[in-house]
C-alpha cells in the first residue's frame, strides 16, 4: 500500500477527533483522520446515540447521532480522508523529523503533526474467552459482517443478546441463505428494543431460528484445521455440541487503550498529561485532545474538547507552516475563511 503523506493525523473520529479536524482545515493543515469504528462519532455514535446531549453550546439539545451528523457536515468544505475500521498500532519519529503511523490493515502515514483524539481508547469487540479461536478469525470467526451471501448454505451460530446479536439473527434470518441458524446466549431474556425482540421471538417461533442457552466452553476442530463445532455448557449442567460453519460473536464493544501505550509518550493513570496553551504532549509535535488528556482542572466533556482542539490546531499552524504568522481570523468576517469554507461570495449575516 502507498505511504499516504499528510501535515496531519488525527487518530480518532470521535466528537472532538471531528471538531479537531475542522479547526485544522480553517488553519489550511492538510489532515487525515483514522478510527476504529466502521463509523465516525466515537461515545455519541457508539455508547448513546439516540440519547439528548444539553450541553453543546448553541444547540440546546441533540442525540449523539445527531451531533456526528452536523460535526460532518462541518467538516465536508475540507474533504478531509476519513480512513474507518482500522487501529493505528505504532507511532514512531522518522529521520527528518515527521511521524511514521500504522494502522493494524497496513495503511501507512507519514505526517508532521499527531492529533490524539483516542477517548477511552479504541472501541473493540467483545471476543469470547476461547482458546485456539484467533486462529480462525476473519475465515469462519467474524466479529463484523460478512453479509449474508458470503454465509450461503452455511450453518451460522450468532452469540449474544444484545442489539447488535439480534440485528445480526434478524438479518440472516429474513435473507434465507444460511442452511441453520443458531441464536447462542446465556439466557433467554434479550436486551434489546420490544420490536426487536418481537421479531427475533416471531423467527424462533417458526423454527427458522434456534435458540440455545449456554456459554461456550470449548471449540471442536477437525481436518484441515476447520472450526467444526463449539462445546456449550448448558445451564442443566450438560454439554451440548453445536456444530457450525461460522460463529458471528456479538457481545458488544469495549474500549481498549491498546497499543497507544506504548508509544512512548508520558502517560498519567492511562491518560496523556499535556500543556494548556497547546495542549501537546511529552513529543513535540504530538498533541492530544479530548477524553485521552489530563491536566489540572480537566473535565471530560464535548464542550472542553472543542476548545482543547481549537488551541492545538493553533499551535500546529505554526509548525507546519512556520513561514506565516498565525493569526486570529473570525470565520464571520474573514474572506479567507470564507473561501476555505466554500462559502465566499455568501452574503455577510
Ligand atoms: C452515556 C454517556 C453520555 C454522555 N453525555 C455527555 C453530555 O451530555 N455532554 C458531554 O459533553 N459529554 C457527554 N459524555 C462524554 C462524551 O461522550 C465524551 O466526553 C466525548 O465522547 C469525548 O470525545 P473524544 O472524541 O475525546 O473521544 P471518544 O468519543 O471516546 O472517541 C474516541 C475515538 O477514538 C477511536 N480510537 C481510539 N484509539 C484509536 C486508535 N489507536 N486507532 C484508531 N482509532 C482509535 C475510538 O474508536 C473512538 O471512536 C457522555 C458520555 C457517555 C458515555
Amino acid at each position: 500500500m502507498p505511504v499516504i503523506d499528510t501535515q496531519a493525523l488525527v487518530v480518532g473520529a470521535g466528537p472532538v477527533g471531528l471538531f479537531q479536524a475542522f479547526q485544522l482545515g480553517l488553519q489550511e493543515v492538510d489532515t487525515h483522520l483514522v478510527d476504529a469504528l466502521p463509523h465516525p462519532g466515537g461515545q455519541c455514535a457508539e455508547l448513546y446515540p439516540d440519547k439528548p446531549i444539553y450541553d453543546i453550546p448553541g444547540l440546546p439539545v441533540c442525540s449523539g447521532q445527531e451531533l456526528t451528523q452536523r460535526l460532518l457536515a462541518q467538516i465536508a468544505p475540507f474533504r478531509q480522508p476519513l480512513h474507518l475500521g482500522q487501529q493505528v498500532q505504532t507511532l514512531s519519529r522518522q529521520a527528518d523529523g515527521r511521524f511514521a503511523l500504522r494502522t493494524n490493515a497496513g495503511l501507512e502515514f507519514r505526517t508532521h503533526t499527531v492529533f490524539i483524539a483516542a477517548g477511552v481508547g479504541a472501541f473493540v469487540p467483545r471476543k469470547p474467552a476461547l482458546v485456539g479461536l484467533e486462529a480462525h478469525e476473519g475465515q469462519q470467526v467474524h466479529y463484523h459482517g460478512p453479509d449474508s451471501t458470503a454465509l450461503q448454505g452455511q450453518h451460522v451460530v450468532v452469540m449474544g443478546g444484545e442489539d447488535a446479536a439480534l440485528d445480526a439473527v434478524l438479518g440472516l434470518w429474513e435473507s434465507g441463505t444460511c442452511a441453520s441458524l443458531t441464536l447462542l446466549h446465556r439466557t433467554d431474556k434479550f436486551k434489546a428494543s420490544p420490536e426487536q425482540e418481537a421479531r427475533v421471538r416471531q423467527a424462533l417461533a417458526t423454527g427458522g431460528v434456534r435458540l440455545v442457552l449456554g456459554q461456550p466452553v470449548g471449540l471442536e476442530v477437525g481436518p484441515g484445521g476447520r472450526l467444526t463445532a463449539l462445546q456449550v455448557a448448558t445451564p442443566a449442567d450438560s454439554t451440548e455440541r453445536l456444530p457450525l460453519d461460522a460463529l458471528l460473536p456479538r457481545l458488544g464493544l469495549s474500549p481498549k487503550l491498546g497499543p497507544l501505550a506504548d508509544w512512548g509518550l508520558a502517560m498519567e493513570r492511562k491518560l496523556l498529561p499535556v500543556a494548556t496553551d497547546t495542549f501537546a504532549t511529552s513529543e513535540p509535535g504530538v498533541f492530544a485532545v479530548g477524553d485521552v488528556n489530563t491536566y489540572p482542572g480537566k473535565r471530560k466533556l464535548i464542550l472542553c474538547g472543542f476548545h482543547e482542539a481549537t488551541l492545538a490546531a493553533f499551535a500546529a499552524a505554526a509548525l507546519v507552516h512556520p513561514e506565516r504568522r498565525v493569526l486570529l481570523q473570525y470565520t464571520t468576517t474573514s474572506p479567507r475563511l470564507h473561501e476555505l469554507l466554500g462559502v465566499a461570495g455568501s452574503p455577510s449575516p
